[in-house]
């Protein structure tokens, strides 16, 4: 899978959030490290965390499959454009020899990836038969790749990173939840090193 960062909020609209509430605009420096200090204290340690909703990261997500893609389309407090297979299904029928890595995710495990092989190529056989996408799509295993533009702020990235990077999760969520964390910028990544669960626990 592949994660790009596509945009994202500047610290600073965050620390000028908080320091509406105290009208201390002159003691910000702009988004220095007192506003970073600011935003911590107040954002995650007095959990005001509302002032963390005023930053937006937008991720252009690759890769995934569509049994991942269930499960983040659960984390309600974001923003999700995917691609569809209505419209797209059409390059599956007409490639000529079928490029699985293109189209799947697989497990490792060789059963389940020849079985998700064999659905495709019955998919392909469908589509090719003149049956529509529409109802062609209902035989799509659930390892077929989808991609999606995801956006979500602060705070509820928080959540879904303490939630996915748990050992309770699936594994490609997981694994996801920490490519979000890496694409990252660098000086965001302290509002969410506390919500990494191997952090916390390993
Ligand atoms: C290990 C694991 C196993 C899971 N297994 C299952 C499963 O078997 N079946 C299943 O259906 N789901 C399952 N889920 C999905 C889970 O139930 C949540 O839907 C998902 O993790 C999204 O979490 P969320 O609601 O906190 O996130 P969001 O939807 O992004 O919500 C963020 C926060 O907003 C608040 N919020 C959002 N909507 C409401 C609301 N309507 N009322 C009140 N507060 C709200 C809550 O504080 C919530 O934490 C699983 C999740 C995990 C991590």
């Amino acid at each position: 899978m592949k994660v790009t960062l596509l945009h994202f909020t500047p610290l600073n609209v965050c620390s000028h959030a908080i320091r509406t509430c105290w009208q201390s605009f002159d003691k910000s420096d702009d988004g220095g490290e007192k506003d970073v200090a600011l935003i911590d204290r107040v954002g995650n340690k007095f959990k005001h965390a509302s002032t963390l909703e005023h930053l937006h990261y937008n991720f252009y997500i690759q890769g995934i499959s569509r049994a991942l893609l269930q499960e983040l389309a659960r984390h309600r407090m974001a923003s999700l454009s995917v691609k569809s297979t209505r419209y797209t299904l059409k390059e599956l029928k007409e490639s000529e020899a079928i490029d699985y890595e293109k189209y799947l995710v697989f497990t490792g495990n060789e059963a389940v990836d020849n079985a998700s092989k064999n659905a495709l190529d019955a998919l392909q056989k469908l589509l090719q038969s003149g049956i529509s996408n529409d109802i062609a799509k209902y035989a799509l295993p659930e390892s077929y790749k989808s991609e999606l533009t995801w956006s979500i702020n602060a705070r509820s990235l928080q959540n879904f990173l303490s939630l996915r990077t748990n050992k309770a999760a699936l594994w490609e969520i997981r694994d996801l939840a920490y490519i979000v964390f890496k694409a990252l910028p660098k000086e965001h990544q302290f509002l969410f090193e506390d919500s990494l669960y191997k952090e916390k626990e390993e």
